[in-house]
């Protein structure tokens, strides 16, 4: 079992403040979360800075991954490596994902920046039904569509802040730690959401 939080922003992110190499210290120090995705609005430095850091430590996973910010709101893209073309619609995001194999999650359906009930209209493999800083009200409505949609939930901190780290994460049935078998283990459902702590709501 792989405890993920499949949710991180980095200073990359223009709205965030935590650098990559803190990420991965405060993972490696963590006594069971290993795991977690690093996913900027709109860019993939992070990443890359972060894997950099990782390779010091045999017990850290960091999965690639971007928040993409479409015209109809977020939509989070997990196993790849690269920005899509901005702008973008959601519709175009989805192509986007499905053309590098990727896994689409929907960010925060029902927060401020969420596709809400566009989600229905999309093929996504899974829905964050925690997210560290929506509301209980939001992510209750998320764990709805989850279930009307029959797809997964996941969950993920949404951190902009060191103060917000691994708030909300996901458990993994993964096969191995290897970055492809814990994707397509998300693609297959086999997750549970888990909110470690409300911020607020
Ligand atoms: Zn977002
Ligand atoms: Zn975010």
């Amino acid at each position: 079992m792989i405890c993920a939080d499949l949710h991180v922003h980095t200073f990359y992110s223009g709205d965030a403040h935590i650098p990559p190499r803190l990420i991965v210290e405060e993972l490696h120090a963590h006594p069971f979360l290993k795991a977690a995705a690093i996913t900027d609005h709109d860019a993939i430095n992070g990443y890359f800075e972060a894997k950099r850091w990782a390779s010091d430590y045999a017990d850290v996973i960091i999965i690639p991954g971007v928040e993409v910010s479409t015209f109809e709101g977020h939509l989070t893209i997990l196993g790849i490596t690269e920005t899509p073309n901005r702008p973008l619609s959601l519709l175009e995001a989805v192509d986007f994902a499905r053309e590098n194999d990727a896994v689409i999650i929907v960010a925060h359906p029902y927060r401020v920046m969420g596709i809400g009930d566009l989600a229905r209209n999309i093929k996504a493999d899974a829905i964050e039904t925690c997210n560290g800083r929506s509301s209980k009200k939001e992510n209750k409505l998320a764990e709805e569509l989850a279930k009307s949609l029959n797809l997964p939930g996941v969950g993920g901190s949404d951190a902009h802040r060191r103060e917000q780290l691994w708030t909300a994460y996901t458990e993994i049935d993964a096969s191995s730690t290897d970055i492809n078998d814990i994707l397509a283990a998300i693609k297959h459902g086999k997750v549970k959401a888990v909110m470690h702590r409300q911020n607020n709501g």
